[in-house]
């Protein structure tokens, strides 16, 4: 199996350069955050975002599945599709937090190595290459200026009719990018042996091609 591992920081892109290139070499495209976004999505849904413990409590009883149909992700939290609900900012700042426990971490760990174990995957994340797939065929660090990345994900969120201003989205980028390079376990820093990409100053659709050509170069 070939597996690809993307990593970087929010809004640098990630999700959709992965999806454009999984489509393209015809891999299945795992967006790990999304397993983060569905603990957290638990977690506030009963109450526990604020106390680690009952986070770790809470994870005895929640069952998460990644399911394809045509290439599109959803993921399962016991058996509802949850995809739906996991985009807000609420549940970005709820996944950063919860990212940082380690049992959380551990829980979600077999779940994206089985995916990568029987399939051509392109898996992105904070942590791929790290932790998840260290003998990734292809490793890639996709990053961008906090501005920059502030402005796409101010867009997106513009477009699905949430009432946000760039600064509170700027602040969010750097709050998260903080928490996310800060904390213990699994912190969010590129790979010795990753590719560096730098998508600041690229359109959404040269930052798309040069990534393709990367992974088609480095899997022949
Ligand atoms: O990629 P996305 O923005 O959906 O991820 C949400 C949060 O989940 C991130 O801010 C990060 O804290 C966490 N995450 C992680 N490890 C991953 C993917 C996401 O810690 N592999």
């Amino acid at each position: 199996m070939i597996n690809v591992a993307i990593d970087g920081p929010a809004g640098a892109g990630k999700s959709t350069i992965a999806k454009a290139a999984a489509k393209k070499l015809n891999f299945i495209y795992v967006d790990t955050g999304a397993l983060y976004r569905a603990v957290a999505y638990n977690a506030v849904k009963c109450g526990a975002i604020n106390s680690e413990p009952k986070i770790i409590e809470m994870l005895k009883n929640i069952h998460i599945e990644l399911k394809y149909n045509n290439g599109v992700q959803a993921v399962y939290l016991n058996g509802e599709d949850v995809s739906a609900y996991i985009r807000t900012p609420e549940i970005s700042m709820g996944a950063s937090k919860v990212s940082a426990i380690p049992e959380v971490r551990a829980f979600l760990l077999d779940l994206q190595r089985d995916i990568a174990k029987n399939n051509n995957v392109i898996m992105d994340g904070r942590d791929i290459a790290t932790v998840v797939l260290p003998n990734a065929d292809v490793k890639i660090f996709l990053f961008a200026s906090p501005e920059c990345r502030a402005e796409r994900r101010y867009k997106e969120l513009v477009e699905k009719g949430e009432s946000v201003t760039f600064e509170e989205v700027l602040a969010d980028v750097n709050k998260r990018d903080y928490q996310d390079s800060h904390r213990e376990i699994a912190p969010l820093k590129p790979c010795k042996t990753s590719i560096m990409a730098d998508t600041s100053d690229k359109s959404l659709e040269e930052s798309v091609n040069y990534i393709i050509s990367l992974i088609e170069e480095n899997i022949r």
